[in-house]
């Protein structure tokens, strides 16, 4: 069997075929392998810039093409591309049907990439398909831009909207689901978290698709808060339970660390290591976890009481009508406000000011899960992490998208991974 019969089977080009495969070594004495393309003698080339047959003109030099390797051997297509005259746009290069312009990559290959860097790490694609981290981001970059042109944002029903930190400091990404039961996906990422941030989903959705959005998710954060008032005007705002509970964290850790610091002064160390044996939910924590916890509930400390707070609140989630949520919101916020612990007392404040926003959970009953955001969130979260190399704004934006955007492909007569 010859290679060029694999070759017409996997990545048949009607007006090309493909010559022998030639097992050759390269600058450093590894195998490689060319096969050599030729245009059909009838074929007519095809203007780059109209992609419409034109008269030739002249031949260019032979180049290369990386194609996907095979048994760990690169594979090069070897072509010297026609230019043609053309009517309309003068002297240009031909069009290719398995490369795009001036790429050393074929499209094959640069799918193939893109795939594999979905599983892997970008860094770890590069090292095993003996290519450079930089060709990797480029062919994820190919495979988003083509996705992001051919995807469909029409009747979208339940969005989500998050925010995440990137860098140290206080630099957020805003992030903007679907969160459908039938189709979940990262739709769109902005720098900051400001209004402006979220405005710019809206102008992408346009009025006439936002005005299907019946359900938004968001934390209590204002200025989402406005643009989702504004731009989704048929929509229930709800508060989801993962941004309402992450909050009473913060307000917990902050308790826990003024306390903490107060009592090291006094040199009193009951608090150290009690971090996330506070933060976790109980049933999460490891055995050491639990005794640390249970000797820290027999102390009348603050931190007790704002934690003993919190894992009330969560009581709040289990009502089914909205009517007794809201006398257990109540009942909870007046509690806390005689609690004499001024950060729940805040938080009390805060969550009173959003009691109808909160009870539209309650309303929406069913229709949203409450995990989706969240989980949505950890993956986001893990896919910064994994992105050491490449911390740009696009590059970022781009492994975002790869890796949440659920978006789609072409239809290949072969799939090469
Ligand atoms: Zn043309």
């Amino acid at each position: 069997m010859q290679l060029k019969t694999i070759l017409n089977r996997v990545e048949p080009h009607k007006s090309f075929v493909y010559g022998e495969g030639r097992l050759g070594t390269d600058a450093t004495g590894q195998p490689m392998i060319e096969v050599e393309i030729e245009p059909r003698a009838n074929g007519r080339a095809i203007c780059s810039g109209c992609e419409v047959p034109a008269p030739g003109y002249d031949r260019l030099a032979r180049r290369r093409f990386a194609f996907v390797p095979l048994w760990a051997i690169p594979v090069f297509f070897c072509y010297a591309p026609r230019r043609v005259d053309c009517p309309r746009c003068g002297v240009k290069v031909e069009k290719l049907p398995w490369a795009d312009g001036k790429c050393t990559l074929t499209n094959s290959y640069r799918w193939f990439l893109a795939g594999w860097a979905k599983r892997l790490s970008w860094k770890e694609t590069a090292e095993a398909f003996g290519t450079t981290w930089e060709q990797v981001y480029r062919a994820v970059r190919h495979a988003v831009f083509w996705g992001l042109v051919h995807r469909k944002l029409t009747r979208i029903k339940a969005i989500g909207v998050d925010e995440i930190q990137w860098k140290r400091g206080h630099q957020y990404l805003t992030l903007v689901y679907q969160i459908d039961a039938g189709m979940r996906r990262l739709l769109w990422v902005a720098q900051d978290r400001t209004e402006a941030s979220l405005h710019g989903f809206f102008d992408l959705l346009g009025k006439r698709q936002a005005g299907y959005l019946k359900f938004t998710c968001s934390d209590m954060w204002q200025p989402y808060l406005q643009v989702l008032r504004e731009q989704a005007r048929n929509a229930l705002i709800i508060l989801d339970r993962f941004h309402i509970m992450a909050k009473f964290n913060q307000v917990l850790d902050e308790i826990r660390a003024g306390e903490a610091r107060r009592l090291k002064q006094e040199g009193n160390l009951v608090l150290k290591h009690s971090r996330w044996c506070l933060l976790k939910r109980p049933q999460n924590l490891t055995d050491r976890q639990a005794i640390k916890l249970s000797e820290l509930l027999r102390c009348n400390l603050k931190t007790v009481r704002a934690y003993l707070m919190r894992e009330d609140f969560q009581r709040f989630w289990s009502y089914r009508s909205p009517t007794w949520a809201g006398k257990f919101l109540d009942d909870w916020c007046r509690r806390a406000m005689r609690s004499r612990i001024e950060p729940m007392k805040k938080m009390a404040r805060t969550l009173r000011r959003h009691r109808d926003l909160l009870l539209n959970w309650f309303h929406a009953e069913g229709t949203i899960s409450s995990g989706t955001v969240e989980g949505f969130n950890n993956k986001a979260k893990l896919t910064l992490r994994k992105a050491y190399g490449f911390r740009t704004e696009n590059a970022i934006e781009i492994a975002l998208f790869h890796t949440l955007g659920h978006l789609p492909e072409p239809d290949f007569t072969h799939k090469f991974c």
